[in-house]
């Protein structure tokens, strides 16, 4: 079960749409080109009581042939012919007009079976399908119709004769009558008025008896060469739509990937943004937006590899608010916020370009000043408490803090950081609102 049903998963997919309709329509064109060809004929029956009939004789030409019905209903006529024409001749005009009085068109058929009916001395009969053509029927004058004529033997007339529609003349005393020049003189079919079945040319005394009892033609709907040139033009105007529908589908398809490469891209901004936001956000203290204890580390290891490599110099200094307990305990805990974000600005308002300001945590401070030595940052420092004691940052109580200073002096940044928070102790022993700094031990 579960192997037939992974079969089927891969194979589908390997098949499209598309290759499946070319497959078959290959195969159609294969039975097109192989199959029996019967769907391209065409055919056309008529029965002779079906339409009105006349006899005609020699009579008109002084002869003394007579044509007459020997039942009419049946269309069973007879010709008693005489010898007085020098070309004795009786015949049965069909009128194959219909209401518009239009005739047929017989150009497209092949072949023409004829059934009837003949007792008789004679050999052949004449047939003749006359049509019209503007180039020489006049109107009123039934013999401007075109004689096609042919003359067939009578023997097998009464299992069906057939005969190309290539056997047809055009009957010489006609042509000569009517003066028709040689480019007019070949047979045609279109526009058939009358069907004519005449006695036949070897005139023979003697009663003739005639039933034409059935006309069929027949023809091909197209030739196979027109079945074939058109299966190509069908091919290749197949090829031709899916090659366009492919291209276009092509397009789309990269369309919709630029579409969504972009939209990746964009997405991709958005999160690089979203990363460096949270990056910012973890290396910021909140309550004065400087940068804590994260913040600081990088620029702490730059110094120290200045420093090691360079021996460029690097100081450092710890700021303590002074009696901030008392601040938080006389004022509230939103006023020791508010003094702890006024001191973070006036610190950083004041400090150099090159300097860093971090909060250590509660309410101190550390001062990274790169390429600086000893004595400028306690120059620096001594700047910044005077800078603080002189701001009126609590209208009832004035607000200072302790410094410890101190220079890195060995590869060793707790051993800066001992001296420094030393060097803050000292400056509270002493009575607060003071720098001190710890001189440089063991300089490298
Ligand atoms: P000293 O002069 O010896 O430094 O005295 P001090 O009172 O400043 O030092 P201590 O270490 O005794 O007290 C620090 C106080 O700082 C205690 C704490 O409530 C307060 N504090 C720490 N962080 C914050 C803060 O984020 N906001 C406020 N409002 N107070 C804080
Ligand atoms: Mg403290
Ligand atoms: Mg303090």
């Amino acid at each position: 079960m579960t192997e037939h049903s992974s079969n089927k998963s891969t194979l589908l997919p390997a098949i499209s749409r598309t290759e499946a309709l070319l497959g078959m329509i290959a195969c159609v064109s294969i039975i097109l080109i192989f199959a029996p060809k019967d769907w391209i004929q065409r055919s056309l029956e008529i029965y002779p009581q079906d339409y009105e009939a006349v006899l005609t004789d020699d009579t008109y030409s002084n002869g003394n042939s007579e044509a007459i019905w020997l039942d009419a209903d049946k269309q069973i006529w007879q010709c008693r012919m005489g010898n007085k024409f020098r070309s004795p001749y009786c015949s049965m005009r069909l009128s194959l007009f219909d209401d518009s009085w239009s005739g047929l068109n017989l150009s497209d058929y092949d072949t023409m079976t004829i059934w009837a009916s003949y007792s008789g001395p004679s050999d052949s009969l004449r047939f003749y399908l006359r049509n019209r053509h503007p180039d020489y029927y006049q109107v009123g004058d039934d013999t401007s119709t075109k004689y096609n004529m042919v003359e067939i033997p009578v023997e097998q007339l009464d299992t069906g004769f057939t005969l190309s529609m290539a056997d047809f003349n055009v009957a010489d005393w006609w042509l000569v009558t009517k003066k028709i020049p040689l480019e007019k003189s070949h047979p045609e079919f279109n526009d058939v008025v009358f069907l004519e079945v005449q006695t036949g040319s070897q005139a023979t005394f003697g009663d003739h008896t005639i039933r034409l009892r059935k006309v069929l033609w027949h023809g091909h709907l197209f030739s196979d060469e027109t079945l074939y040139k058109g299966m190509v033009i069908a091919w290749c105007v197949l090829i031709f739509f899916l090659l366009l529908y492919r291209m276009i589908h092509l397009k789309l398809e990269l369309r919709r990937n630029v579409k969504h490469q972009q939209e990746l891209v964009a997405i991709n901004k958005l999160l690089n943004l979203q990363n460096k936001q949270f990056e910012d956000l973890a290396k910021t203290d909140q309550l004065t937006g400087l940068l804590n204890r994260i913040g600081i580390r990088d620029v702490l290891y730059d110094g120290l590899n200045n420093w090691k490599e360079r021996r460029t110099p690097f100081s450092f200094v710890l700021i303590d608010i002074d009696h901030f307990k008392q601040v938080n305990d006389s004022f509230g805990h939103d006023v020791g916020d508010q003094i702890l974000k006024l001191t973070a600005k006036l610190l950083a308002e004041n400090i150099r370009r090159s300097d860093f300001l971090a909060r250590w945590g509660g309410e101190e401070f550390i001062l990274v000043c790169p390429d600086t030595d000893l004595y400028q940052a306690q120059v620096l420092a001594e700047l910044l408490r005077k800078k603080l004691e002189d701001a009126p940052l609590h209208p009832e109580r004035q607000i200072t803090a302790s410094f410890g200073v101190s220079a890195l002096s060995t590869p060793n940044l707790d051993d800066l950081f001992k001296r420094a928070d030393a060097a803050l102790y000292e400056a509270k022993t002493q009575g607060r609102n003071k720098v001190c700094a710890v001189a440089d031990t063991d300089a490298d």
